[in-house]
């Protein structure tokens, strides 16, 4: 269906003319016969093109019954479309290097350059695109450019199922250039369909001269017997992340069962928290009554909004220490190259660590019950023992919700300086 143009559109006019006029039939110069207009799209705005047709003015000569479009117009756009060269790379690249959906690119066309396109249409531009971007991709010789300095190449295959039900489509790529090659839609992958995609593989290769040195795939029969057959001596490996999805599942289930054992050891939390919460939530009401009368009344109407305790009170820093511990305990990121389980025990010892060293700091200052010698002491003693920046690197991905054990143990320091001072 022919594009409708608004009747007010703007057209920048630009007139073809045909270059080389000699007649390829008997050389005569030739002549203007007709003109042809045409109506585009192009990203600067639309264009009417005066393209002057040419033939021979013999009529006897067979360059007579050939009309000759200029050159120049198949350079601005192909045959019968409504859009230019530019506009149809602009769609192509929003696609398939930006996976934009039609919608979006239809509504960017029009935003950004006035072009008014219905879905069918970009549909259609964007599938010649596919094929031509594909026949591209194929080129002998394109390829041959690319392969000149690879002194060899590996090849892997796999099969990608869009939809369930649907035909599988079998890709070859190939690795050190980071390239599909080809890929074909088998319903049924047979071991011959399969190794006929092998031995095509095989038919590049060879023409581009260069040795396969090795074959990567997930290892199914077809694909094991198939390169067997067309590449004896080539070796054949599995592929790291198919090889790492089948270790995986023994992996976590044996980490996620000591996941369990871990929260089983680690309780009594929440008979810390309300004894904590309890001792502060009756500290609050005292202190209130003592500065106060009149605020008992609030106190007693709401009396889990009253306290306000310190933030450095011990306190808040042991509900701290249970915030830790829970967070670790829910923890569940990290895949089968970090089970989260390690990670539990990891952080969990960490925070068990963190905890003897508060011990320790107070031990050795109700030894020497100096509050001079106190601080250094016992702020020097948590902060040597920080985990490195690698281990704290490695765990804050996953511990960012809770406090961090070695910044708690600052405060417990700084509680320890306070008391002892008064
Ligand atoms: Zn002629």
């Amino acid at each position: 269906m022919p594009y409708k143009w608004p009747s007010d559109t703007d057209f920048a006019l630009r007139e073809l003319d045909f270059l080389d006029r000699a007649c390829p039939a008997c050389g005569r110069m030739m002549h203007i016969c007709d003109h042809r207009y045409r109506r585009i799209h192009t990203l600067e705005g639309p264009v009417q093109l005066v393209c002057k047709l040419n033939h021979c003015p013999d009529p006897d000569c067979p360059g007579h019954a050939q009309t000759k479009s200029p050159e120049q117009e198949a350079m601005i756009a192909p045959p019968n479309w409504a859009i230019g060269w530019d506009v149809f790379c602009w769609i192509g690249h929003r696609r398939c290097a930006r996976h934009m959906s039609i919608p979006l690119i239809q509504s960017e066309l029009l935003d950004d350059y006035a072009i008014k396109l219905s879905d069918d249409a970009i549909a259609k531009y964007i599938r010649r695109y596919q094929v031509m971007l594909a026949a591209r991709q194929q080129d002998p010789q394109a390829l041959r450019r690319q392969y000149e300095s690879v002194p060899e190449i590996v090849l892997s295959i796999d099969g990608l199922q869009p939809e369930k039900g649907h035909e599988t489509l079998y890709v070859v790529r190939e690795l050190t250039q980071k390239r599909v090659w080809f890929a074909k839609p088998l319903i049924s992958a047979t071991a011959d369909e399969v190794q006929r995609l092998i031995a095509q593989a095989k038919e590049w290769a060879t023409s581009l001269n260069k040795t396969v040195s090795l074959w990567i795939s997930d290892k199914q029969d077809a694909f094991v017997t198939g390169i067997a057959a067309e590449f004896p001596g080539v070796p054949h490996r599995y592929c790291d992340n198919h090889f790492l999805r089948d270790l995986a599942k023994p992996v976590l289930e044996a980490d996620s069962h000591a996941k369990v054992q871990m929260r089983h050891k680690v309780r009594g939390l929440r008979k810390i928290e309300q004894a904590v919460l309890k001792r502060q939530n009756a500290e609050a009401l005292t202190s209130l009554a003592q500065d106060d009368p009149t605020a008992t009344v609030t106190v007693i109407v709401a009396p889990a909004n009253a306290p306000a305790p310190e933030p450095d009170s011990a306190g808040t820093v042991v509900l701290d220490y249970c915030a830790a511990v829970r967070g670790i305990l829910n923890g569940d990121q990290g895949g089968p190259l970090q089970p989260p389980g390690l990670q539990m025990a990891a952080a969990l010892k960490e925070v068990g660590e963190s905890i003897q060293r508060n011990l320790d700091a107070k031990k050795g200052g109700s030894q020497k019950s100096n509050s001079a010698v106190l601080p250094t002491a016992s702020t020097g003693d948590w902060s040597m023992s920080k985990p490195s920046k690698r281990q704290s690197e490695s765990t804050s991905r996953t511990s960012t919700r809770w406090p961090r054990p070695w910044n708690l143990e600052g405060r417990v320091a700084r509680i320890g300086r306070r008391s002892s001072r008064s």
